[in-house]
């Protein structure tokens, strides 16, 4: 609030000059300007020169009385606001309420008091200024706020304008950045689909080679290097025909050259020779590649070596063929067996009753040996065919072959030299010790006929491991521990056309009376039954090496090749029971026996045997039965007649291991058992011992 100034201006107005005289010096003594006026119409008068800021107004005065002079105060507009305090002698609450219905600010009753007159005129005084100043004030406030107002409406404006145009800014910006951003992805998508094709090239085991139009390479990929040797700094600039093995002619490469600069795709094999010189086979695909507006921008071939896997193709036919012919040489010699033992026993029958000095007897003999011959060809077929039943043993093969020394030797002749070298600590093998002597036999023999004059034979056998790298490369080979026993000779050796076919049935070289064709296709059989390999070198000129592998049995104990005794051993006066389907072999198998002085029931019926045995009143000491005849198998019977009769021994006879002799192929180490065709001695030899054993 300001100060009441004691200079301030009063302008008095009275018609009483003690009263004017009172209050001048009233006003006087606390310093405010004082102005008179005697009448109303006086006070009127002086208002513009005494301009005051506050005036006492007499309320009863002659003429213009105070309400009047207050009303026409509130008239003027420069006047309108002087605080105006109402004077007056009388207490009359109605001039009171006059006083301030005039629009007096304040009413003073007379006698005047100075202290009540100067409160009174300070304090309006003071308020009127206040009020003036808060009207300024206001006025100033609603000034700056026009102001203001209008700074704000052009900022605005501006503000609204530079939105909107960093609005469109924005817009364009985010379409721009799409834009960009999708060009990025597109670029990414290019690269890493380049990266894709590029890893794929490098790491294609197909050999990828790029050449310009001329058949200059620019690109070749990591299996290019692989495959032919050339890095591919060399390769870079070199002309593919290079690899060349001179195995195509002119022409070949011609048409190659055509067909691509046609515009087309050329595929075929082709035979290559890599940096070192060696060969292989290719299958390629040679394409013309084109620029957008279909020209011949370049050349791509895109090539696999097949080497491996036309020489894998090529032995797995080669298996498959032997599986084949070893299925059609099994059956025939199942069939002939039954014959030949027939012809045999009664040959053998024969023989016994004629006089030795008779031209038939002689006759007779050779139909014998005919036989004989028949029944070791079928029995190789068999071999062959895997269908020869086998009992196989513990062997230590270094003991069996040096048992068969002599006999070799007495083979190959004595111009040629037998070396024997056994390997140290040999593994064991368990297989039928017959078929080591098949095997050997054989591979001698053919070592023998491959030396012309002197020279010289090598056995050996040896530990060996079969790795699986080795086993990748030679198909039908698995990893593991084998007894590897190989026959070398010096002798004329192979070439390939003969190697391809050693092993099959009925090739052979030699002249019809010196070869069948039989001695390796037995011994592949026999090899494959016992789960063997085997690998053979040979190149002509350069001799043979037979490689045989036998998988290594893990035990110890062996089992000594035991010599037969030669004499044909007769009855003790046993009973034998005889059981065999085919009426012809039951036949001569009763006429043998009881030409050794047996007693002899026979069935060829196995379902009805047990009556026989039960209608016979004396003892059965033994039962031969074949193995595989229909409705009831040899096993079978045997097992129900010894159920019976736990003292009957048995003897099982089969042409060959199928069916009922078990899915395993392999009878029983136990069994006894005798193959078919068998000779009267063999027979005689096993129904002995069979007896004899306790
Ligand atoms: P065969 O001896 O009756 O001819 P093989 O099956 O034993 O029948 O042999 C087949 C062919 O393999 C022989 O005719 C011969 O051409 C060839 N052969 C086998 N072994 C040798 C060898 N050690 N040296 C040279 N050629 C051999
Ligand atoms: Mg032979």
């Amino acid at each position: 609030m300001s100060e009441v100034k004691r200079n301030n201006r009063i302008l008095v107005i009275d018609d009483s000059a003690d009263c004017l005289r009172l209050l001048t010096d009233i006003l006087e003594s606390a310093s405010f300007r004082v102005f008179l006026a005697e009448s109303g119409s006086m006070g009127l008068k002086v208002l513009p020169k005494a301009a005051p800021d506050l005036i006492l107004l007499d309320i009863k005065m002659p003429g213009i009385d105070g309400f009047e002079v207050c009303r026409r105060l509130k008239e003027m507009q420069v006047f309108k606001d002087i605080p105006i305090i109402f004077m007056s002698s009388l207490i009359e609450v109605d001039d009171k309420v006059a006083a301030f219905r005039a629009g007096g600010v304040d009413y003073i009753t007379k006698p005047l008091q100075r202290e009540e007159v100067l409160v009174r005129v300070e304090t309006h005084i003071a308020i009127s200024q206040m009020q003036e100043s808060i009207k300024k004030r206001n006025a100033r406030l609603q000034n700056e706020i026009i102001e203001h107002k209008k700074t704000e409406d052009e900022l605005k404006k501006v503000h609204d304008e530079l939105e909107t145009r960093i609005k469109q800014r924005t817009a364009k910006l985010a379409k721009a950045n799409e834009k960009l951003k999708e060009e990025i992805y597109q670029r990414k998508k290019i690269e890493a689909d380049l990266k894709r094709r590029v890893l794929a090239m490098d790491n294609s085991s197909d050999t990828i080679v790029i050449t310009d139009t001329k058949g200059t390479i620019s690109y070749v990929n990591p299996a290019f290097e692989k495959i032919t040797g050339y890095s591919s700094k060399e390769a870079l600039g070199m002309n593919p025909s290079v690899l060349q093995s001179g195995v195509h002619d002119a022409q070949f490469y011609k048409e190659l050259w055509e067909t691509i600069t046609c515009g087309e795709t050329w595929s075929g094999h082709l035979i290559n020779k890599r940096k070192d010189g060696s060969k292989y086979t290719e299958e390629a695909t040679i394409s013309p590649v084109f620029s957008e507006k279909g020209k011949i921008v370049s050349y791509v071939a895109v090539k696999r070596d097949i080497s491996d896997r036309l020489r894998l193709e090529s032995q797995l036919k080669q298996a498959q063929k032997m599986e084949t012919i070893g299925t059609l040489a099994g059956g025939i010699a199942h069939d002939f067996n039954n014959a030949l033992s027939v012809i045999i026993g009664f040959t053998e029958i024969a023989l016994d009753d004629i006089d030795p000095e008779r031209q038939l007897y002689e006759d007779l003999n050779e139909v014998h040996l005919a036989a004989k011959r028949a029944a070791d060809i079928t029995r190789q077929l068999l071999a062959f065919a895997r269908k020869q039943a086998i009992v196989p043993k513990i062997l230590d093969l270094n003991e069996n072959v040096g048992s068969m020394l002599k006999m070799i030797q007495r083979l190959i002749g004595e111009n040629i030299d037998l070396a024997w070298l056994p390997g140290a600590n040999l593994w064991s093998v368990k297989m039928d010790p017959t078929q080591i002597d098949q095997i050997l036999a054989n591979l001698c023999v053919n070592a023998r006929d491959a030396i012309e004059g002197v020279g010289k034979v090598t056995i050996e056998s040896e530990n060996t491991s079969l790795t699986e790298n080795y086993c990748d490369d030679h198909i039908g080979f698995v990893p593991g521990e084998f007894v590897q026993l190989s026959v070398s000779d010096n002798g004329f050796g192979m070439n390939k056309e003969i190697l391809e076919n050693i092993f099959e049935p009925f090739f052979t070289t030699k002249d019809v009376d010196k070869g069948t064709g039989l001695g390796l296709s037995t011994v592949y059989g026999i090899v494959k039954q016992n789960n063997g390999f085997i690998n053979v070198y040979s190149e002509p000129d350069k001799g043979t090496t037979i490689k045989i592998y036998l998988p290594r049995h893990k035990a110890e104990t062996f089992e000594s090749h035991k010599k037969s005794i030669e004499e044909i051993p007769i009855s003790k006066g046993e009973t034998i029971l005889v059981v065999e389907d085919d009426p012809s072999i039951l036949n001569i198998m009763q006429k043998i026996l009881e030409h050794l002085g047996y007693t002899v029931l026979t069935s060829s019926v196995p379902k009805k045997t047990m009556d026989i045995v039960k209608e016979y009143t004396g003892r059965i000491h033994l039962l031969i039965t074949d193995v595989i005849m229909p409705k009831m198998n040899g096993r079978d019977l045997a097992e129900q007649l010894q159920s019976d009769y736990p003292d009957l021994k048995c003897i099982f006879m089969s042409g060959y291991s199928s069916d009922a002799i078990a899915h395993q192929e392999i009878l029983d180490e136990k069994v006894n058992f005798i193959q078919k065709p068998f000779s009267r001695s063999e027979l005689a030899k096993i129904v002995r011992k069979v007896l004899d054993e306790n």
